[in-house]
């Protein structure tokens, strides 16, 4: 039997399918640089010979912003970014999307946008055994203004599953100052926050998202040994880690799986969870994700069910529901097949 998984930090801009994407450009007759799948490619995903850094990373994003043309794109990208996300076998998903990115092209309203993902993710979760909750995601590298008004939106929209809000792109040359005032706000409004640091720049920005923005999780804080006092601080606080490891391969953080800080993590007493990013830019499925981090970090299933109740423990959901959520892991792993998939 596959094991039941969970996604934390799963970005909806970066969970498209190639088909849909060639299939919209040429319905919508779009300006983008190319309309057939192969040759649209290399534009929206990463190439075995793409540089890694994040300048060409986050490139492909930029592009992707030109096929948000419509209100049924919308939906349809999002009804779809669930569908395969629950054909993965996650039970449990965190997807959080940039109002921002979706509205820019055609200057469409950010109540419109988020309104149209929610109705792609309610239409995507019908009949699938699969739970979904949103993240607000903001840009650091985009205006504070814009980010006011999508939080508005979004609390507004709480009871409709939206639980969380997120700053993320660039981090480096981009302080998160400026942003704090929202998430204070957003915070006291009863939503979660989890902030991407220590990705492309130091762990400073672990340690102001977490005693200034309220951040209960951090994305990636892979570069958080360059400080001690900041993992001091993680650790005491119990934060979370949503680690992304070929993310943060194929955007230049590190030079290779091996390479990569996750173990090291684990054994400093930080709480890591698994997590894909951006599994259609990265080419990967969750599922790939764990098999090719435990082989390149030597993890075994303990420690793959480790990072998986990690997950559920730190989750944005009810405690009944997590509940739920552990007991289901517990059974699963009770009856797990060590020799068959994960
Ligand atoms: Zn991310």
């Amino acid at each position: 039997m596959a094991l039941p998984k969970i996604e934390l930090h799963r970005h909806l801009e970066g969970s498209l399918r190639l088909s849909t994407l060639a299939e919209i450009a040429q319905t919508y007759d779009l300006d983008v640089p190319a309309r057939d799948e192969e040759s649209l490619r290399p534009y929206v995903q990463i190439m075995p010979d793409s540089p890694h850094d994040a300048e060409h990373f986050l490139s492909k994003f930029a592009v992707l912003r030109g096929f948000y043309c419509a209100p049924d794109v919308i939906r349809r990208v999002a009804c779809e970014a669930v569908e395969d996300a629950a054909a993965d076998n996650i039970k449990y998903l965190e997807l959080r999307f940039t109002p921002k990115a979706l509205a820019r092209i055609r200057g469409f309203a950010f109540t419109d946008v988020i309104d149209w993902v929610l109705e792609g993710v309610d239409e995507g979760k019908q009949g699938r055994d699969i739970v979904v909750r949103l993240i607000l995601a903001l840009n650091r590298h985009e205006s504070v203004a814009d980010a006011e008004l999508a939080i508005l939106a979004g609390l507004d929209r709480k009871d409709r599953g939206i639980v969380a809000v997120d700053l993320c792109g660039q981090e480096e040359g981009f302080p998160a100052e400026p942003f704090a005032p929202i998430f204070r706000e957003a915070q006291k409004a009863g939503m979660h926050i989890t902030i991407h640091g220590a990705e492309w720049d130091g762990p400073h920005n672990v340690r102001y998202a977490i005693e200034k923005l309220g951040a209960s999780r951090i994305g990636h804080g892979v570069r958080i040994f360059e400080d001690p006092d900041v993992i001091t601080l993680a650790r005491e606080r119990e934060v979370f880690f949503e680690v992304c490891p070929t993310s943060n391969l194929q955007s230049g953080v590190v030079k290779s799986l091996s390479a990569h800080p996750l173990r090291k993590m684990q054994k400093a007493g930080l709480r890591t969870t698994l997590n894909t990013d951006d599994p259609s830019i990265c080419g990967i499925t969750l599922t790939e994700e764990y098999y090719r981090t435990a082989q390149a970090q030597s993890l075994g299933i303990k420690d793959i069910q480790a990072m998986l109740m990690n997950a559920a423990e730190a989750a944005f959901i009810p405690e009944m529901a997590r509940t739920v959520l552990i007991s289901r892991l517990i059974e699963a792993f009770s009856t797990h097949d060590q020799t068959r998939r994960l």
